[in-house]
């Protein structure tokens, strides 16, 4: 119905996180109901996206500039950086307001049975950037799954070496559970009351 275009303007939308064939169907349709006010804003700002923004070279983050505005911003305390395993993360982090120091995106965790290694991550260029001087503190806000775990303890044994205090996020964080689907007063309180990393 409605014809290649349209199958592929459902097909597209269905692939995107919490969308299923129905959910795309009607998305669909509300966009070529209305081609002016929602299908050419949309377009427009998926075109420019996709132009401007890109992964920040210093922490992973996703912005039109580079290095990314919180890595720019002379206002942010760099002896503190916060390793989250998704840019998803750092935005809950950012809408918590709690954490005034960098990120590091590690873009997932280590996974011996996803095959995932140290070098699948962007692991080595946050130890690169510690080893640089200047940091005083790695909160390690992974979530509390199995693999986040087990990332975490690598990043620890990783991190001790180089004289910096290593923290976690504490209560909160169900076991489990990512980051990013924790309300802000839960993540700001687990930030608040980090503890050392074993
Ligand atoms: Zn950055």
């Amino acid at each position: 119905m409605g014809g290649p275009e349209v199958e592929r303007l459902i097909g597209l939308l269905a692939k995107l996180p919490g969308m299923g064939p129905r959910s795309a169907r009607r998305a669909a349709l509300r966009l070529l109901q209305e081609p002016e006010t929602r299908m050419a804003p949309l377009a427009a700002a998926l075109e420019e996206a996709a132009r401007m923004v890109r992964r920040c070279s210093l922490c992973g983050n996703l912005d039109s500039q580079d290095p990314c505005a919180i890595c720019a911003d002379p206002h942010r305390d760099r002896s503190t950086i916060c390793v989250v395993e998704g840019v998803s993360d750092l935005w809950a982090l950012e809408r918590a307001g709690v954490h005034r120091g960098l990120y590091h995106v590690l873009g997932g965790t280590l996974s011996a049975l996803g095959g995932v290694g140290p070098d699948d991550l962007n692991l080595r260029p946050l130890l690169a950037r510690i080893e640089a001087g200047g940091v005083a503190e790695v909160i390690l806000a992974l979530g509390a799954t199995v693999d986040g775990a087990a990332t975490a303890h690598w990043l620890s044994d990783r991190l001790r070496p180089l004289r910096v205090v290593v923290t976690r996020l504490a209560h909160g964080v169900p076991i489990g559970g990512a980051l990013d689907v924790l309300d802000e007063g839960t993540l700001a309180a687990a930030l608040r009351a980090r503890r050392p990393a074993q």
